[in-house]
């Protein structure tokens, strides 16, 4: 079972998406297993603080080391896995993707600090962390809503935390393109059909023409992901049909 400890002064903002849907089935079942703490309760000062001005001025509050060393201290020690990733949700780490997911969703004990205000004490990121994520080129207001994320985006690759029904494999990303698009019925909604082909029954030409327009969409829409994939012979061909009808 993975274990998941988060570090964050607002425990709360995980109580909604640690208790529905995915998230909370994988804790039934024991695929993972989540743990929120407010590192403010290992501040070893009266007033409980765990940020300060930052030397040299200038605006906003740092959070100091002592809390979060000693929290991730105590975390590691409460646990039997060798190896702890302990993930730094900051808006200038590795860019996040599903290739990291993948490789998150391998570890058995994950350790996410949430930072809020200016920053953090650089001490932190050098001796604690092992991994630093950025879940965008954008600033949010805490890491929070990055770890989240990651979260949730690991979670679900966990085994037998998703059914066949909503298996993640031809996800998009996972497959190294787009996914392609899906319809439901009726088939003919207020005159906007459904591609004849899904309703022939064929598997193989309804597999072909997944494929073909998974390709269309990663070409349309994301192209530089085709620069980094080696396509088989038959994506190869189905892709230079695509390309055609756009000339
Ligand atoms: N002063 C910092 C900087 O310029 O890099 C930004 C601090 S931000 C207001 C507060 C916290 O939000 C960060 O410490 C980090 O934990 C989180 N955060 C903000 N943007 C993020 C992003 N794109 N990805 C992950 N975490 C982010």
């Amino acid at each position: 079972m993975m274990k998941i400890d988060v570090l964050t002064l607002f425990p709360e903002m995980f109580t909604g998406v640690f208790g529905q849907s995915i998230l909370q089935k994988a804790a039934e079942k024991s695929a993972v297993q989540y743990n929120v703490v407010n590192f403010r309760d290992y501040a070893d000062n009266k007033h409980n603080s765990v940020d300060d001005y930052p030397y040299g001025g200038g605006a906003g509050m740092v959070l100091k080391p002592q809390p979060i060393f000693d929290a991730v201290a105590t975390l590691k020690e409460n646990t039997d896995s060798k190896n702890t990733k302990v993930i730094l949700l900051c808006p200038q780490g590795e860019r996040y993707d599903q290739r990291k997911a993948e490789e998150l969703a391998r570890e058995d004990h994950l350790i996410f600090i949430c930072g809020h205000y200016e920053g953090y004490d650089e001490r932190i990121r050098e001796h604690v962390v092992t991994d630093e994520i950025s879940i965008g080129d954008y600033v949010l207001t805490g890491g929070e809503l990055g770890a989240m994320v990651v979260i949730d985006s690991v979670v679900r690759l966990l085994p037998e935390v998703l059914g066949n029904q909503e298996s993640h494999m031809k996800d998009s990303f996972s497959t190294g393109l787009l996914e392609h698009p899906h319809y439901t019925r009726p088939a003919d909604f207020r005159g906007m059909k459904v591609p004849d082909i899904l309703l022939s029954g064929n598997h193989k030409l309804i597999e072909e023409w997944r494929n073909k327009e998974a390709l269309r969409r990663t070409l349309l829409r994301r192209p530089d992901l085709l620069d980094n994939m080696e396509l088989t012979a038959e994506q190869e061909k189905w892709l230079q049909e695509v390309k055609k009808e756009y000339k």
